[in-house]
């Protein structure tokens, strides 16, 4: 980093002064209006703090309302300023993006000058997203010349025209895409692999003008998956940094799992293929117009027709494999690694016969896929190497010849890590799943674990990293997630409660008469309890699922005796997206919102609209998923070790849905028997903040939690 964007005033700031800013009487308290002092929050500072300067890595956990943001912020504004050094901040969730570039910075940077501490203008901070994010001019245009445009590209085409001409950043987010636009945005945004002839000659371009920012910033924001894609590719997509924090650094490892995996769908050639017509359509264009060297003509004419005639014969090869996999898949049917609708490819799978005629059929794609890698890289070296003087932008055809054979190359290696040589430390499955209505199968990879990655190119790299999340500890260790995500031994550890008096805030329940969730009355006496809540608390209630199956199932019994109250039942996936339920909640709140997966964890919803939260059950993971199967088998005792601490930390995501900032109060029904009948509910119920438990039965909850809020 360079040293010229150190601020020389502030050479000499010392750890304790930057450690001392949020105390009681300390600037902050002076200059921001709004400060609040939190104990909490000053710990944490210090922890951040001490870590930056003495380049320790640093796992700390910030129970809600500690202000962690600002606690990492101040140190990490303060060290950049001071050290010339560049910070770079990661977040899982868009909704953190945003409040730390709309508001948190801001007002960081507001009271570090209104304090005198920090010359006016000086602190920079930058938002960097991945390269897809950003619309590539020269692409979009291209893409315009072409002379007949899909529908869906078409569309797109038109919605983005009058956008690009007023956007600053040219980034997506900025416009709303829906349904198939995301298909075609792939067709106008700046490549992932770097082809950019605009890099070199100065054109505008959206994406250099972002990275150029993060360059001059003391601060980047960027998320995990940039994180994690700039790591596996060695750097190059965000800008020299040794110092990070990784905010919401509970999902690193879900987030490197998908990035360091794939999944090739059965239609993915179509959508690695497709560019192909465009582009031999305006080579011949070029080609067309006169004056150009017979000689020059008929090397061109060659290269494009070879690759014009490639597509039929490599979708042959294709349809072939496919229609083997699904053989292979039916073969294997109710066998070891199979749960219906995904298979688990093991050592002794691939030893079966089966397997060999599979084999067999990637050889013959793995041969087409290379001859077509081959036909494209030479008309991408003739484009690159002879003028076509009837080119509108023969740099264009450059880069989207060169795109389309790195994308051949990468679905090449793709299926040859699954289907030819595949690695021990990568799991492999076929899975076949149903997207509106049809089947479709896929094969996959992800990585066995993630620990020993990070902490070669992460942990070993970085002079400081700092994770932080409210939930990184089970029972009050790290243990569990320094091994997951591969933080050594070395690094310091803070746990820093929640300010909030959660005796007093909330109210834990959990019904005696509860049958266990595998029982036949389960749907029933969460429908009762439900219904019952939903009556009682006129909404205001929240019930997370851990699968779309029971969700469903209690909607369907839940809407009439609601309804008939007046009561609106909100169910992910049937009455809307996520997004949409959240803000029907906001709006209309004598609703029962019943959701699953996204809902436990990052749903922040505005205070004093959540009164009863409902906990269905205990959320493991399905024990059957090729990639939870695989790392279960890692471990001596899979379930003490694995499920239960990676369930402990997701039931504290959900738990602290409840009670988001001092004034709230509500109550927390667990409707999971298991908590209290089995062993290891102990470690659930010791990983939460201590609330009033108060005794209760199916029929007293709605009553129960009424009286608490009363
Ligand atoms: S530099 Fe790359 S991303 Fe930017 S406009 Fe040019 S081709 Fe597109």
């Amino acid at each position: 980093p360079e040293k010229r964007r150190a601020d020389p005033s502030l050479k000499d700031l010392s750890e304790d002064k930057v450690a001392g800013l949020l105390a009681q009487n300390g600037p902050f308290a002076k200059v921001f209006s709004g400060f609040e002092h939190r104990a909490e929050q000053e710990q944490m500072l210090a922890g951040v703090t001490k870590a930056m300067y003495h380049n320790q890595h640093l796992v700390v956990e910030g129970g809600t309302g500690v202000g962690k943001s600002m606690a990492y912020l101040l140190p990490s504004a303060l060290f950049a300023l001071s050290k010339g050094q560049r910070v770079v901040i990661s977040t899982n969730t868009i909704n953190l993006q945003e409040q730390l570039m709309n508001k948190d910075i801001p007002a960081l940077t507001q009271v570090l000058e209104e304090s005198g501490l920090v010359e006016r203008g000086v602190l920079k901070a930058a938002l960097l997203k991945g390269r897809s994010n950003y619309l590539c001019l020269r692409r979009w245009n291209h893409l315009a010349r072409s002379e007949s445009p899909t529908i869906d590209d078409a569309r797109l085409l038109s919605k983005t025209s009058v956008w690009m001409q007023d956007t600053l950043s040219g980034d997506r987010a900025e416009i709303n895409l829906s349904g198939k636009d995301f298909g075609s945005w792939g067709h106008i945004s700046a490549g992932e692999k770097g082809f950019c002839p605009g890099l070199r000659d100065g054109s505008p371009c959206f994406l250099r003008a972002s990275r150029q920012r993060a360059e001059e910033a003391h601060i980047v924001v960027v998320n995990h998956a940039l994180l994690l894609s700039d790591l596996a590719r060695g750097g190059g997509l965000i800008p020299d940094y040794q110092h990070l924090v990784v905010d919401e650094a509970h999902n690193l490892e879900d987030e490197a799992t998908r990035q360091l995996g794939f999944s090739i769908a059965q239609d993915k050639l179509d959508e690695v293929w497709e560019p192909q017509a465009r582009l031999t359509v305006q080579v011949r264009q070029a080609m067309a117009a006169e004056g150009l060297e017979s000689a020059i003509r008929n090397e061109a004419e060659s290269a494009v027709s070879t690759v014009e005639s490639e597509g039929s014969r490599v979708r042959q090869i294709w349809a072939r494999l496919w229609s083997e996999v699904e053989r292979f898949q039916a073969n294997q049917r109710s066998g070891p690694g199979d749960n219906g609708s995904q298979l688990l490819i093991t050592p002794t799978i691939r030893s079966s016969q089966s397997w060999d005629e599979l084999h067999l059929a990637w050889e013959n794609l793995d041969v087409g896929l290379q001859q077509a890698a081959h036909n494209v890289d030479r008309l991408y070296r003739f484009l690159d190497s002879t003028e076509l003087p009837g080119a509108s932008d023969q740099p264009a055809l450059v880069m989207e010849a060169a795109n389309l054979m790195d994308d051949v190359e990468s679905l090449r290696g793709q299926f040859e890590s699954i289907l030819g040589n595949p690695m021990d430390d990568n799991i492999h499955w076929v899975s076949n799943d149903q997207v509106r209505g049809n089947f479709t199968i896929s094969l996959n990879s992800a990585p066995l674990e993630i620990g020993s990655t990070l902490a070669a190119d992460l942990f070993q790299e970085k002079d400081s990293v700092v994770l932080t999340s409210a939930t990184l500890s089970t029972e009050g260790s790290f243990d569990y997630f320094k091994s997951r995500v591969g933080v050594g031994s070395d690094s310091t550890e803070l746990l820093v409660g929640s300010p909030f008096d959660y005796q007093k805030a909330a109210q834990l329940l959990i019904p005696e008469d509860m049958p266990a969730p595998n029982s036949d009355d389960y749907i029933s006496a969460l429908v009762r309890a439900l219904t019952d809540l939903g009556v009682t608390m006129k909404g205001h209630t929240m019930a997370l699922f851990t699968s779309y199956a029971s969700l469903r199932a209690v909607a369907q019994r839940l809407r009439a005796p609601l309804m008939a109250e007046n009561i609106q039942v909100l169910a992910q996936s049937v009455d809307g997206s996520p997004q949409q339920l959240m803000t029907r909640f906001a709006e209309e709140p004598n609703s029962v919102l019943l959701g699953t997966a996204s809902f436990w964890e990052g749903v922040d919803l505005p205070s004093g609209l959540l009164k009863a939260l409902v906990l269905t059950r205990l959320p493991f993971q399905v024990p059957t998923d090729p990639v939870v199967k695989a790392r279960s088998d890692q471990y001596d005792d899979p379930f003490s070790q694995y499920s239960v601490p990676q369930a402990v930390l997701r039931f504290r995501q959900g738990f602290g849905r409840l009670i988001r900032n001092k004034e709230d109060t509500g109550t927390v029904v667990i409707m999971d028997n298991r908590i209290t009948g089995r062993g290891y509910g102990q470690s659930f119920l010791r990983s939460i903040p201590p609330c009033t438990l108060t005794p209760s039965s199916i029929a007293t909850v709605g009553q129960l939690a009424a009286r608490w809020i009363s």
